[in-house]
């Protein structure tokens, strides 16, 4: 079985997508942005090698996780390990995000390699496009700066043009007897 070359995971995360979910991080990220939320993860020596299959039990041990987000480092110069993590996890019915500094009309031509473009085919949201630091701002929800794009890919792919993911909203009511 593929293994992933990893910086880290966190199975609490409320930062990298909505609900409850699982994050990867692996190592190594070409972009190399200045003032990288995860510098340490940017080196392709480095962190630790995952079977993928333990990355799957892990995740399934927590029955709370409704979603898993690949981040990093860039998950995208993993592609190969990252879609195969992906599959299994999307026949299980988790809700899938990927972070990349890659932008996803590049993805969709081949960019960083053609595994990378089915990669984004099994995901939910691609949030793309490399942290730049004069755009930062901690108003931003799911993502470090204004260029990045929250992309719902489903409805990307049924609509064949960009659409920007809309978090739902709960429309919460008190009844009146209350
Ligand atoms: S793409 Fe992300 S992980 Fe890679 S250098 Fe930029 S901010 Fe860091």
């Amino acid at each position: 079985m593929t293994t992933l070359q990893m910086f880290g995971t966190a199975n609490d995360s409320i930062v990298d997508g909505p609900g409850l979910r699982y994050s990867v991080f692996v190592q190594g990220c070409s972009h190399h942005c200045p003032g990288c939320h995860n510098e340490e993860s940017q080196p392709r020596e480095g962190g630790y090698t995952a079977q993928i299959e333990d990355i799957v039990n892990d995740i399934c041990e927590n029955k709370l996780i409704s979603g898993v987000t690949l981040t990093g480092g860039e998950p995208l110069e993993q592609a190969e390990g990252c879609l195969e993590l992906a599959k299994i996890l999307k026949e299980k019915g988790y809700n899938l995000w990927v972070y990349s500094g890659y932008l996803y009309e590049d993805i969709l031509e081949g960019k960083p390699s053609p595994a990378a473009r089915d990669l984004i085919d099994v995901c939910d949201v691609l949030v793309d496009g490399p942290f730049v630091q004069a755009l930062n701002s901690y108003e931003l929800k799911w993502k470090g700066s204004s260029n990045q794009r929250v992309i719902d890919l489903n409805e990307t792919r049924k609509q064949g043009s960009i659409v920007l993911w809309q978090e739902e909203e709960l429309d919460f009511q008190i009844p009146e007897s209350w």
